[in-house]
């Protein structure tokens, strides 16, 4: 009998864990069952992987391509595509180390299987360099002083976070800043409510409140699933590669692929589909643009220009939370980590959340240890009476 509820607790568990999923424009259909009999999915940069060992001096077919690449992303400048030639050339050179720099890789100025690998990653539409000045690996150094009586402590770190030229944000009355949803889409709840979540993750640690609007076009923040061309000057590429671009303060246009296969709800490390892509992920990213923050070469930060299929990463990390705060300050009602350097600044948010349940079970053990030694010395005293 007790095998038989448990097996029924068990079940109970499993469905209510059950994935959903959303393609646009259909947003009824769930692509964890319709796309069960795709065996194998392509990227638009798989094209890549072809480049293996590629080095200076040397020509391949089709380098002009991964040239482009370079070139959307900002690390080339100042060539006409037009002119882009299958050869590897200074430039070139030039510009992927400086990829490789950003993405924390070693600088070899080769194309090897580590950083085509990176390359080959689906990512976020947004530049890592824009206007030519690099700022993903900046490495800013910030200092801060503590008093401690007459000792004075130093507490250095360093930060990664990044703003678009000119340091963009929002000055919003009230502190309240409206998102809506592009009326065609006819996005449902559930979907409405995972970027609703993401929002969340951002009011926790700074003053600002996004409160959704029915009137899309005249919210602050306009959220819309396009395909290929949609009269940005940015296409998107169908399945996996570039999964969404947003823009600077105050301009506030947030734009998502509709070829992915995107998962609105439950794990999607176990979706059955290999290109599947956590929906709220990339929303917690591109929110982060539409506030003023560019990419971080922190690869465990929100702020991060690559994710792989299959993951959820929705938690802030210091790094992102260091930046937002620079242009937006803190929440007063927020205690977890501030603009304040601590010695701990590499631990994460949820790593804080964990380590602080931590001491709360510690605390719960030494209450137990207590009550225990009142008990042994009352036995005690009552044998002895
Ligand atoms: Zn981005
Ligand atoms: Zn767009």
């Amino acid at each position: 009998m007790r095998t038989c509820i448990l097996l029924f607790v068990l079940l109970l568990s499993l469905s209510t864990n059950s994935i959903t999923g959303f393609r646009f424009p259909d947003p009824d259909h769930d692509v964890s069952n319709h796309l069960l009999n795709f065996t194998s999915y392509s990227s638009p940069w798989d094209y890549f992987k072809n480049f293996t060992g590629c080095q200076i001096g040397e020509e391949r077919n089709g380098l002009a391509k991964l040239k482009q690449y370079f070139h959307r992303f900002g690390y080339i400048r100042d060539i006409p595509i037009s002119n882009f030639t299958d050869n590897f050339d200074d430039s070139f050179e030039k510009a992927l180390r400086i990829y490789q720099k950003n993405f924390n890789l070693n600088q070899t100025g080769i194309l090897d299987d580590q950083t085509l690998q990176q390359i080959q990653r689906p990512r976020c539409g947004v530049a890592d360099i824009i206007d030519g000045a690099s700022s993903m690996h900046s490495g800013k150094t910030t200092a801060d002083s503590h008093h401690h009586g007459d000792s004075t402590t130093k507490f250095h770190s360093v930060a990664h976070y990044a703003f678009f030229p000119g340091q963009p944000k929002w000055r919003p009355r009230n502190r309240r800043l409206t998102y809506g949803f592009l009326p065609q889409n006819n996005l449902p709840d559930t979907v409405k409510l995972t970027f609703a979540n993401a929002f969340k993750r951002w009011a926790e640690v700074t003053p600002l409140s996004f409160v959704e609007t029915e009137f899309y076009s005249t919210a602050d923040i306009r959220i819309g699933f396009f395909s290929g061309d949609h009269g940005d000057g940015e296409p998107f590429d169908g399945t996996l590669g570039t999964l969404a671009h947003a823009f600077s303060p105050p301009n506030g246009r947030f734009h998502l692929d509709g070829a992915e296969d995107w998962i609105v709800d439950g794990d999607a490390s176990t979706a059955t589909i290999k290109s599947a892509v956590d929906l709220e992920s990339v929303a917690v990213h591109e929110i982060g643009h539409l506030l003023g923050l560019g990419h971080s070469s922190v690869e465990e930060s929100i702020m991060y220009p690559t994710i792989s299929s299959r993951k959820k990463k929705v938690v802030l990390r210091d790094d992102d939370i260091q930046g937002i705060q620079v242009l937006y300050g803190g929440n007063p009602n927020y205690n977890g980590t501030s603009l304040i350097p601590s010695s701990t600044t590499t631990q994460s948010h949820q790593e804080r959340e964990e380590s602080s349940n931590g001491g709360v079970h510690n605390l719960n053990i030494r209450s137990c240890w207590w009550a225990y030694s009142f008990f042994v010395v009352l036995c005690y005293s009552i044998l002895l009476m």
